[in-house]
């Protein structure tokens, strides 16, 4: 299989797995027990938070282990206070525009921050924003179907000037740009361990002595009180493992990353008929996503998946729904050419031959005969 799907999820890092299976099999203690198995694996713990610590720039206290990105990104808005307002972008994903949807049903007030055809909030939109005055706005990092990076640093200066409270979703910049929580100049920020080759089921929500967050799950006051439940060991050690492994290797991935996509688009640039949404902005130099004229992008998707290759046509959370999909909404693009998009996003493990091998069963697809 011609695996071209990262952003919807990784496969485990053989050196990840190593380092969960201990933790599986022989460390099973509870990390709260206070004899020597349970110590041995707070410690290890201990090292995991570390690790994730060090991959975004913060201290180890600063890291909350949640149930992934979602549970990050649901757990950064309960941080909004009592009546007040608050403001996402228009091409957050759903685990952060459905849980502000339910803020607004619940009395705030919410606003959607809108985005140019590149997909990139404006200064006008920001304008608008700060006039509105809410007390957290959402922006996403980089966003997971088009791969653009929005300057959050240059955003959350401005609001947070104003006394803004700033989350981001870094969930698919983990990884593949260097982050640095403190220079972003965010209160909160989400990330998810399934994107960076650890396992699902595991992310952390970063934040700041500014922030005041509203635990979610009550009970035994693990992390501090704020995510109460005995933490998945396995995976967070593995979280940790696959934080430390980005760091070290984040350079090199991005660089093989940027030689595919370069091969991919020229390749696609000969090909009539398609369109590279926001290929003049700052992306993920993993992320490539394209609209063929005329063509159904599920329709593609199967036929690629018929022939070994797995890429998606949106969103991975959303696809399977046949709407188009509403980030390129939000960028103004039409439905038609919306409905025809195919996300192909590279891991470290992919090679040029698979881009070439790609770019021919692509062709033939579009052009039969
Ligand atoms: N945020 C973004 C931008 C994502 O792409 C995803 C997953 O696709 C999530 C959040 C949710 O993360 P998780 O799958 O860990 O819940």
């Amino acid at each position: 299989m011609i695996y071209f799907d990262h952003n919807a999820t990784t496969p485990i890092d053989d050196r990840v797995l190593e380092a969960m299976l201990p933790f599986l099999k022989t460390f099973y203690g509870n990390p709260s027990s206070l004899y020597r198995q349970g110590r041995i694996v707070r410690s290890a713990m201990d090292s995991a938070r570390e690790q994730v610590a060090a991959l975004v720039g913060v201290q180890p206290t600063q890291v909350i282990f949640t149930s992934g990105g979602t549970e990050a990104n649901n757990l950064a808005l309960t941080a909004i206070k009592p009546q007040a307002a608050l403001a996402v972008s228009t091409i957050e994903h759903p685990s952060v525009s459905e849980p502000a949807e339910n803020l607004s049903h619940q009395g705030h007030d919410l606003k959607l921050i809108a985005v140019d055809h590149n997909g990139l909030v404006t200064q006008q939109a920001l304008d608008k924003i700060i006039k509105f005055k809410p007390t957290l706005v959402s922006i996403m990092l980089a966003n997971n179907e088009t791969g653009v990076i929005q300057n959050v640093a240059n955003y959350a200066h401005q609001l947070r000037d104003k006394g803004i409270l700033v989350h981001t979703d870094a969930v698919q910049a983990l990884g593949k740009i260097p982050i640095d929580f403190n220079q972003l100049g965010v209160n909160m920020m989400s990330l998810s361990s399934h994107k960076i080759y650890g396992s699902k089921g595991c992310g952390a929500l970063i934040f700041d002595k500014d922030v005041s967050l509203k635990p979610m799950l009550l009970g035994g006051g693990q992390q501090q009180g704020f995510r109460a439940g005995t933490e998945n060991v396995p995976a967070i050690i593995g979280f940790g493992k696959a934080a430390e492994l980005a760091r070290l290797e984040l350079a090199q991935r991005a660089e093989h990353s940027l030689k595919l996509r370069t091969l991919l688009e020229d390749h696609l640039a000969t090909i009539p008929g398609i369109f590279i949404f926001a290929k003049n902005a700052e992306r993920l130099p993993n992320t490539v996503q394209f609209g063929i004229e005329g063509m159904d992008g599920e329709m593609l998707l199967m036929k690629l998946d018929q022939k070994g290759v797995a890429v998606s046509s949106g969103s991975a959370c959303a696809s399977g729904g046949g709407k188009p999909s509403p980030v390129l909404a939000a960028m103004g693009v039409t439905p038609e050419l919306a409905k025809s998009a195919i996300r192909v996003s590279f891991g470290k493990d992919n090679t040029k031959a698979e881009i070439n091998q790609f770019i021919e069963l692509l062709k033939n697809l579009i052009n039969p005969d």
